[in-house]
């Protein structure tokens, strides 16, 4: 899994929970977006990125 801003590879946990969130875009599908953009952007931020 990658993350649709910076396009770096998205670690997953044991659990398999990706290390970072997922968010909908304006059409409704589904990013990946790590956890090191997640705290460098807001939401509405990363939105504008992707
Ligand atoms: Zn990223």
């Amino acid at each position: 899994m990658k993350c649709d801003v910076c396009g770096k590879k998205i670690e997953t946990t044991f659990l398999n929970k990706i290390i970072g969130t997922v968010i909908r875009d304006e059409k409704g599908k589904k990013k990946t977006v790590c956890n090191e953009c997640q705290k460098r952007y807001t939401t509405s931020e990363i939105r504008t990125k992707l």
